[in-house]
């Protein structure tokens, strides 16, 4: 198999998902035509492959395509991305049961292992540091006070970490705004009045007062469809710092499979108009398993779209590629001609 692509001489790179054909960093193929191609990273043009040298690689593509958790696939096109970051395009019709995007799952099990780990350190460096200096200061009546307020300032931390900076043109007075973890408490997410969702948050910017010259008031901001998804994104991680076990993983992921899917999963929590955190004008917030699956189906969505964007553009690419291939085969199998 060559290396380097036949139309702009290119490096087509390598991959390791398949054993039997470890050329080109994308690759496609047609199971029912027996075909592969590897794909130009850098003109996009599809490479085909000696015909000898297809069988093998082609029956692996369509296993661990139909083992990919992220693909996303149209009428004719598939696109699937392999944990080593090999991409698979399938040519045909569209397999069942799409999208299981679990593999975002076990990064919430490892969150909460080290968000575990975290807080245990914390709480015995502060134990110890708070106790040496508090017995030395004070005595250890005064302790449980120092660790008190160690802890609140611990919290005030975490509540002004930044989450997002909207730019100047999403925001109401014209200047970047820093969101922080605070600024999620009492925010709402709710359906959008132009479609999809929208994120109302009561007390993100500051602006000058209608009523008082030169005080900056508390102002309300709502975020569209896509500002929205893109702060939550950010914000849930923060909100679910905690991470979740298993038990509560397989809940979350149960929520949004009942859903259907996550894109409906995520407007149905937004019909709910729950508030993300709590807040003191907040009547109702979200549960923590919706909190979970909430961030679980944004960034399962988020892939999907991603992934879908690029399927057009695949599907234009196959067009091109199919007559070509056409010809080369009719031409490799074609008996030869008697002298
Ligand atoms: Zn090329």
């Amino acid at each position: 198999m060559y290396r380097h692509c036949i139309y702009c001489s290119a490096d087509l790179g390598a991959n390791e998902a398949l054993e039997s054909f470890p050329v080109g960093r994308t690759l496609a193929f047609d199971a029912a035509k027996g075909r592969l191609w590897a794909v130009c990273g850098k003109c996009a043009r599809w490479n085909l492959a000696p015909i000898e040298e297809r069988w093998e690689p082609v029956e692996d593509a369509e296993r661990l395509f139909r083992d990919a958790r992220m693909r996303a696939q149209s009428e004719n096109i598939g696109l699937a991305r392999l944990p080593d970051g090999t991409r698979l395009i399938r040519v045909g019709a569209a397999l069942q049961g799409e999208l299981a995007a679990w593999r975002y799952g076990d990064q919430l099990i490892k969150r909460r292992r080290r968000h575990y780990m975290l807080v245990g350190a914390a709480t015995v460096a502060g134990i110890v540091g708070f106790a040496g200096v508090a017995y030395a200061a004070v005595g250890w009546g005064s302790y449980y006070a120092v660790h008190s307020v160690g802890r609140s300032l611990w919290k005030e931390y975490l509540r002004n970490r930044p989450i997002h900076t909207l730019a100047a043109h999403e925001t109401p007075d014209g200047q970047r705004v820093t969101l922080r973890r605070r600024h999620l408490e009492g925010a709402v997410l709710r359906p959008g009045s132009q479609g999809g969702v929208e994120l109302s948050m009561p007390r993100a910017v500051m602006m000058p007062s209608a009523k008082w010259k030169g005080v900056l008031v508390e102002t309300p901001i709502v975020l569209p469809d896509s500002a929205a998804r893109r702060v939550l994104e950010r914000g849930m991680v923060h909100l679910n710092a905690s991470g979740a076990d298993r038990d509560r993983l397989t809940h979350a992921i149960g929520l949004i499979a009942s859903a259907g899917s996550a894109e409906e999963y995520i407007s149905g929590t937004a019909s709910s108009r729950l508030a993300l955190a709590r807040d003191v004008n907040a009547r109702r917030w979200m549960p923590g398993e919706t909190a979970l699956a909430l961030e679980i189906a944004l960034h399962e969505e988020q892939e999907r779209r991603a992934l879908a964007g690029e399927l057009s553009i695949l599907e234009a690419a196959w067009r091109d590629a199919e007559p070509i291939a056409d010809i080369a085969d009719r031409l490799a199998t074609a008996p030869t001609q008697p002298e």
